[in-house]
């Protein structure tokens, strides 16, 4: 039987009936095989042992707002490979591979929505998409999302999932962060309440610029929350990392982040948080 990495990367499908959608999936943690749709109906979450699995960012909107009333931005049009960048293969070949596999434009998904009755604007990152990495695309998205929700008056939400910086675009995903910085200095000046929720991993550029300054921070459980990654870290300092380091429980004794919620009361906690701060 044929066993493969998903996409996802967090654990391992094999396939049974027709190869694109496998009916049962492996949890990598606990090693239980799970229906495909039951995990589905638990959210991405392993119904055994509570590992969480990631969400694409349809997935997430989905998850997250009221039924259909999502509505997508066009993405705006930017200067794509400003480097002519070629690693193993084209950069360009691999946002044109990127952009099928996801069927998403950019590793940023923006529109606006309602969550639970309340108008906000979305933005949710895909980990597929280049490792949900910021480049001059994905900045353009972030900030022409919060200039429509400093002038629309609506509450600014921003799911991240991401490794940080596009290598592939060199110091112009670097520019990114200073961009994205100055569009949520905006929000601040119209007094629009902008909501970060960090998932799994939330760490690199992303994090150290616009997820980073949010009026209010939720990592989701089983978040991962840092710069750089434990290995490379102890490589540097050449110190030995604390017991959970990263994880969603330390960012908070940290002071890192607001609240832990788990995936199944995101909804309804960012819900309650807007409805306070809107008021
Ligand atoms: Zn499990």
């Amino acid at each position: 039987m044929p066993i493969r990495r998903d996409k996802r990367d967090r654990y391992v499908e094999i396939e049974v009936s027709a190869p694109q959608e496998p009916l049962w999936v492996r949890c990598e943690s606990c090693g239980e095989l799970i229906f495909r749709r039951k995990l589905q109906e638990n959210q991405y979450v392993c119904p055994r042992c509570g590992a969480y699995f990631f969400l694409s960012a349809r997935e997430r909107v989905a998850s997250l707002v009221d039924d259909g009333s999502f509505t997508e931005f066009l993405p705006p049009r930017v200067a794509e490979d400003p480097l002519g960048f070629a690693d193993q293969i084209p950069y360009k070949d691999r946002l044109t591979r990127a952009r099928k596999e996801t069927e998403l434009f950019e590793a940023v998904l923006a529109g606006s929505a309602q969550i639970q009755g309340i108008p906000v604007i979305l933005t949710v990152m895909d980990f597929r998409f280049i490792g949900g990495s910021m480049g001059v695309g994905v900045g353009e998205i972030l900030a022409l999302a919060m200039e429509r929700a400093a002038q629309e008056r609506k509450p600014f939400v921003f799911v991240i999932s991401s490794g940080g910086a596009r290598v592939q675009e060199g110091v112009l995903s670097l520019l990114q962060m200073v961009k994205v910085v100055v569009a949520r200095e905006r929000l601040a000046q119209a007094a629009v309440p902008y909501v970060a929720v960090l998932t799994y991993p939330s760490t690199g550029g992303v994090l150290a610029s616009l997820g980073g300054v949010a009026d209010l921070t939720i990592a989701e459980e089983g978040a991962l929350v840092g710069f750089a990654g434990p290995r490379v870290i102890e490589q540097t300092t050449g110190e030995r990392l604390p017991p959970g380091f990263q994880t969603a429980k330390f960012a908070l004794e940290h002071g890192m982040v607001d609240a832990v919620v788990p995936r199944a009361k995101l909804r309804e906690e960012l819900s309650q948080a807007l409805s306070v701060l809107v008021a």
